[in-house]
């Protein structure tokens, strides 16, 4: 049995696992992310990790078929960089696939895929592929954790945007006459005004006008909530009583709106699928 290796590496955690083809989950570690303050470990990081993984499994004859890695964006996936202007503050582009490929291990050769895409991407991807939006066509994802990070399936397809950009939902204008900032500057915008909420009402009220704009726009079949920040789930249902002030009542019944069901791994089924699909 051919696995695929799967990592999802935030501004705080990287996780890997190993998952079959199938979509099971066979192994997972989680360790501090390395991508803020020693970059340039990545690699070696994430190789230890897969081969401590790939040991346990004791398939002997299985190969790796390729690794897939979500990150923060702006990035290039197809030189693997992570540009500037990232929520990791980093000045300069970060070379994660120049360093992968430098690196010797076992599992992988000079042939073995290695992809990129953006972590909330590939948190939407796992939980089309293993997650709540099995079987959905128009899917919109928020997750909520060092920052908020959005995703959309359109139509079946995950919307990457003209220029790899799309689906920034976190930086969508909510009140440009607040003085507050996010990370990367932006007035009044989503990210900013859910990180410096005084208390969970503000919290769910931003969350609530960030949803009924989302429902505006897309008219999805549902939105779903991920990321690594499990307080602010049981403040939901009145995330949900904001936007039901806001939208049409006969829409907002129709979406379905709920939490990721694969929870914090949710981006590891993602990018082991980004790599399933890439071999189709
Ligand atoms: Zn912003």
């Amino acid at each position: 049995m051919d696995l695929l290796l799967g990592a999802d590496c935030g501004a705080t955690h990287l996780r890997v696992g190993l998952v079959s083809q199938e979509g099971k989950l066979l192994a997972a570690k989680k360790v501090a992310s390395p991508l803020r303050t020693n970059s340039d470990q990545f690699g070696q990081i994430l190789f230890e990790l897969a081969e401590q993984l790939w040991q346990q499994q004791k398939k002997k004859s299985a190969k790796l078929l390729g690794v897939g890695i979500g990150v923060p964006g702006p990035l290039d996936p197809q030189k693997g960089l992570i540009l500037p202007a990232s929520n990791l503050h980093n000045q300069q582009p970060l070379q994660l696939l120049m360093q992968l490929r430098s690196l010797t291990t076992s599992l992988i050769n000079a042939e073995t895929p290695i992809l990129f895409d953006r972590d909330t991407n590939i948190a939407l991807l796992g939980e089309i592929w293993q997650g709540a939006a099995r079987g959905n066509q128009n899917v919109v994802m928020l997750t909520v954790g060092t920052g908020v990070g959005g995703a959309m399936q359109i139509n079946g397809q995950l919307f990457r945007g003209q220029h790899y950009r799309a689906g920034e939902i976190g930086h969508m204008i909510i009140s440009s006459f607040s003085k507050v900032k996010c990370g990367l500057g932006h007035q009044g915008c989503l990210e900013g005004l859910v990180q410096q909420a005084a208390d969970e009402e503000e919290l769910s009220l931003w969350l609530g006008l960030g949803v009924t704009n989302i429902v505006q726009i897309f008219d999805p079949q549902m939105i779903i909530f991920g990321g690594g920040q499990a307080a602010y789930k049981r403040f939901l249902p009145q995330v949900i009583k904001v936007a039901r002030s806001h939208c049409p009542e006969s829409l907002l019944n129709k979406i379905r709106i709920c939490y990721a069901e694969q929870g914090e791994l949710s981006g590891v089924y993602g990018a082991a699928k980004l790599v399933l699909e890439n071999l189709q």
